[in-house]
């Protein structure tokens, strides 16, 4: 079958293909500790389900405009406004409400970029984005910081990547999928370069609540900190998903400026109409109920930084070979893993099959994130099944390279 250009160069998503044949060998009857997909392991809190279902029970289940009601985008520039620095306060009309997050970066990222563009991908990369800027006939350019800095990026790095057709940046701070937060006075760095250079930044924040650099309800630093002389055309992009455990609820949004909220709204029109309404009153549930939402939140984000803590120190403890970047954030630990390189195992999409064969840990191979040499897990997920993986890693994975500390054979 002969397909359009428009997806000539478009492959499945690697995260979501990992975790289907994790519950595909699971349903099959092996027992998989599944590490792949990010995705709270928590309930979406009562209350919220509940103001979806009594929002159906009062009828709210017709279409709504096109960028979501009135009452979340409001509901949504001001959670904005809450940590953004003073004075910065977005209207409701900048707020596009969308199916996820993921279709509010699709959405800004195919109307600002087309092709003959040039967009530069922080990395290691969610993979989502340069497939999406391939659906837009733009050219995904990856740009990597230091090492040392767990890969952040600084205006020089960023400078050296520019061309004459540079137009956009996309950057994911607390990044999926290294866990590595920038500071504020990092992410007015980048603003201020894109900003000389009329260059978009598309900031995802999806992953600002749960931040171990800040205090634990608290959301680590966002664009709408940085004072707005500073900051260009932008589009920040967030949602229920993470936060408040709601991935199946499908409710992001993106806060963008001048007319290209406009733009988005126009394209959501033609394609989604609008994001699911019951789900829209259990976001707006959730964004109103201001404490009860940061204790649920709380809650979760003391129990990531727990399993952050256990992973990371029975890695440390029990596969010390394998350098890893420590997460500041998110809930995502990516482990370097070409020192076991060897044999058939020449990347890292092979050592993720090998290791799922084996072991039964369903890990994301770094390809999949702009980078071969690495893997990525998950550990949104019990205290348990977390021990279980370290366990199972370090002692029963079979070794392609040479036989290293910290496991038998
Ligand atoms: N951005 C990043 C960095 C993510 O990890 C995810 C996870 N799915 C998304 C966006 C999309 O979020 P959503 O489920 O709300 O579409
Ligand atoms: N964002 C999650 C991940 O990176 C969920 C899967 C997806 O949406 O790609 O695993």
């Amino acid at each position: 079958m002969e397909f359009s250009s428009n997806v000539s160069r478009l492959s499945p998503s690697a995260t979501i293909a990992v975790s289907t044949l994790a519950r595909t060998l699971r349903a099959e009857g092996r027992d998989i500790v599944n590490l792949s997909a990010g995705e709270p392991d928590f309930p979406t809190p009562e209350w919220i389900a509940d103001a979806a279902v009594q929002a159906i029970r009062d009828g709210e289940t017709r279409y709504t405009p096109a960028p979501g009601i009135p009452e979340l985008r409001a509901a949504v520039a001001e959670d904005a406004a809450r940590d953004a620095v003073p004075g910065w306060a977005p209207e409701a009309s900048q707020v596009v409400v969308t199916s996820g997050a993921k279709q509010a970066l699709f959405n800004a990222i195919f109307a600002l970029f087309g092709p003959g563009d040039e967009v530069l991908v922080a990395t290691p990369y969610w993979t989502s984005y340069p497939q999406m800027v391939g659906l837009a006939g733009a050219d995904a350019v990856p740009v990597q910081g230091p090492a040392e800095r767990d890969f952040r990026l600084d205006a020089g790095t960023l400078e050296a990547a520019r061309t004459r057709r540079t137009r956009g940046l996309i950057l994911c701070s607390p990044s999926n999928p290294t866990g590595s937060v920038y500071d504020a006075g990092e992410i007015e760095a980048v603003t201020r370069w894109a900003k000389e250079h009329g260059i978009v930044v598309i900031s995802d924040e999806i992953y600002r609540h749960i931040s171990f650099v800040t205090e634990p309800g608290t959301r680590a630093p966002g664009l709408m900190g940085v004072d707005p002389v500073h900051v260009g055309p932008h589009v920040v992009v967030d949602g229920v998903s993470k936060a408040y455990a709601m991935t199946g609820w499908r409710i992001g949004w993106a806060i963008a400026s001048g007319e290209v909220a406009g733009k988005l709204s126009a394209l959501q029109s033609h394609t989604t109409s609008n994001a699911a309404t019951p789900s829209q009153h259990a976001a707006l549930a959730a964004l109103r109920e201001r404490s009860r939402a940061d204790a649920a939140i709380r809650e979760m984000v003391v129990a990531f930084r727990r399993r952050r803590d256990l992973v990371v120190e029975g890695f440390r403890t029990r596969l010390p070979h394998l350098e890893l970047v420590e997460p500041q954030g998110a809930f995502y630990l990516f482990v370097r893993i070409d020192s076991e390189f060897g044999g058939e195992v020449t990347g890292s999409q092979a050592w993720c099959s090998a290791v799922l064969e084996e072991t039964g840990v369903a890990m994301v191979p770094g390809a999949a994130f702009g980078d071969d040499r690495w893997a990525r897990l998950s550990y949104a997920t019990s205290d348990d099944r977390l021990e279980e993986a370290v366990r199972r890693l370090a002692e029963g994975r079979t070794r392609t390279g040479p036989a290293t500390p910290g496991g038998a054979r």
